[in-house]
């Protein structure tokens, strides 16, 4: 069947003319046996492939989908400044409409600098709070992700050591392994890299100890280095003031992306008053990083957002979804643990070592039309409402079923 399907026949023509087929993490080849690759169409939290099957989604496009596809205001806005104009010789009224909104918006916001993808972002903090602090070394957890440029990327496949020179590796959430790096790094230190919360892959998801985040603070604040703050995945999701805020840690620079425009390409850097000239000395550009569309569409995000409801929305479909799993694994005496935020979900089953009870749990779930990820976390958006989650709930029942059946005929 998967044979004849346009999604097979795509992946061949592919295979012709694209390395590889597909680049990065969003290559079918990291998912379970019968997930497509490619997409048809999107509306709300729901997805058509090209052979016309229609998934309830739970990666959202691993993070953009916030509001649901084809938001009536933010698409609006968007094709308001299509009709308008979106790449011109220099930004539209959006970009300085939006900068208000973002500095009014984010907890430690004095000024905000856009770009398009978070990897812009992440790199962008970086040159700036070398260029603020005159410093060279940065201290990043292990494991973490910032993006795919040489500094950062999780393979070493054509990186040097030379690019990661002045990095330096801390464990998250270990306050005193933050500590040791940023004693190694000395007067050097540019600045620390923090996620908003660790959401590594294929691990169980942790929220930042108040202890680690002041102590993250502290080792900045005693030599004068940047607090790097990657909001990119989380951004929006968790606090709309930005994610550490209920810490009562604030960080110097935050890099945000993914949510902020509701799908449409855009990133931002927002920082605070030390770190404004820096950031106006750097010289960081690219040829659609005005684009007035996505700064348009980012506008009317925002604006939804201030409104408020939707991050409570999501803790509470995050809620339900996570009751019910749990709920539903009790019932069929399998172990399973979910981790982290419930609006960001991740499940991993226990004794689990080669993924092949995610991998079941994924496939049957997918079978009847939910969209999971095994190993990542997932993300929920506001067009996720009480009939959705039921409507996983009983996939997950079905896929759970699957997994403890399963293991009966293993032993
Ligand atoms: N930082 C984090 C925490 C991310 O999750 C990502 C993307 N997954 C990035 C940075 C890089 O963003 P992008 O893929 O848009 O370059």
């Amino acid at each position: 069947e998967m044979k004849n399907s346009i999604d097979t026949s795509l992946r061949e023509r592919a295979l012709r003319v694209v390395p590889g087929g597909m680049w990065g993490h969003l290559h079918a080849n990291r998912l379970p046996e019968g997930y497509p690759q490619f997409f048809a169409r999107a509306e709300g939290c729901r997805l058509w492939d090209v052979d016309g099957r229609s998934y309830l989604d739970f990666m959202c496009s691993w993070g953009p989908n916030l509001l649901g596809h084809h938001h009536p205001e933010v698409e609006a806005a968007a094709e308001r400044q299509a009709r308008l104009g979106d790449c011109m010789n220099g930004p539209a009224e959006a970009m300085v409409e939006l900068a208000e909104l973002l500095v009014d918006t984010i907890g430690h916001a004095d000024w905000a600098q856009f770009q398009k993808n978070g990897t812009d972002a992440t790199t962008t903090c970086v040159t700036i709070a070398r260029a603020g602090t005159g410093r060279r070394k940065l201290l990043a957890a292990r494991g973490a992700y910032h993006g795919a440029v040489p500094w950062c990327s999780p393979s070493v496949v054509g990186v040097t050591s030379e690019d990661r020179a002045h990095i330096l590796y801390y464990e998250f959430n270990d306050a005193e392994s933050l500590s040791a790096a940023a004693k190694e790094a000395g007067d050097d230190l540019a600045g620390v890299l923090v996620s908003a919360y660790r959401h590594d892959l294929s691990r169980d998801q942790e929220l930042p100890t108040a202890e680690f985040a002041l102590a993250a603070r502290a080792a900045c604040d005693a030599v004068g280095a940047a607090l790097i703050l990657d909001e990119v995945r989380a951004g929006f999701r968790l606090a709309l003031a930005g994610s550490w805020e209920r810490l009562g840690v604030r960080p110097d620079l935050a890099a945000w992306s993914k949510a902020i425009a509701n799908g449409y390409p855009l990133a931002a850097v927002t920082g605070r008053e030390w770190l404004r000239k820096a950031a106006s000395q750097v010289f960081v550009t690219g040829s659609f990083w005005c684009g007035a569309v996505p700064m348009a569409a980012g506008v009317a995000t925002l604006g939804v957002m201030r409104r408020g409801g939707v991050v409570e929305h999501l803790e509470a479909m995050g809620t339900k979804l996570r009751n019910g799993i749990d709920a539903a694994a009790a019932r069929h005496g399998i172990r399973l643990r979910q981790s982290g935020p419930v609006q960001m979900p991740l499940i991993l089953f226990e004794d689990d070592a080669d993924f092949a009870k995610g991998t079941l749990f994924c496939q049957t779930a997918l079978a009847r039309g939910v969209y999971f990820h095994p190993r990542h976390n997932m993300f929920l958006s506001a067009a996720h409402g009480e009939a959705e989650i039921d409507e996983a709930l009983a996939a997950a029942d079905a896929a759970l079923a699957a997994v403890a059946s399963a293991r009966q005929t293993a032993a």
